[in-house]
């Protein structure tokens, strides 16, 4: 499903007008998209005058990006290589966490009995 960027939104309501199965509310003047409504045909993205709306895909880019330079930002607090190193390996191992609790809850939600 696409996904907003609301502080680049400027309320055109091009992508109101434009989705095919009425899924873009206008939420405090923010394009908002209904995730049980969309259908995923990407027209809002291509209509967007201002490149507000991204794919899932673009996202975990986006998201990368931003954790990088996140990293790379704190490591000019560090001095000397070993501790920038040890900084690194702090963030790989909070990762490895992150990953195990994201594998844990997915097996769960799919035993899930409804
Ligand atoms: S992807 Fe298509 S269905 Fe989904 S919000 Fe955009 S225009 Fe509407
Ligand atoms: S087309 Fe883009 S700028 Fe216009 S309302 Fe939708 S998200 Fe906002």
């Amino acid at each position: 499903m696409p996904w907003i960027n609301k502080k680049e939104c400027v309320s055109c309501k091009k992508c109101v007008k434009k989705c095919p199965v009425d899924a873009i509310d206008m939420v405090k003047s923010k394009a908002s998209i209904a995730e049980d409504k969309c259908i995923n045909c990407g027209k809002c993205i291509k209509i967007c005058p201002v490149k507000a709306i991204f794919r899932d895909n673009d996202l975990v880019e986006i998201n990368v990006r931003s954790n990088l330079k996140r990293v790379k930002g704190s490591l000019s607090l560090y001095n000397g290589k070993k501790a920038k190193k040890r900084m690194i390996k702090s963030q790989l191992r909070q990762i490895k966490r992150q990953q195990k609790v994201l594998r844990k809850t997915k097996k769960e939600l799919k035993d899930i009995k409804i």
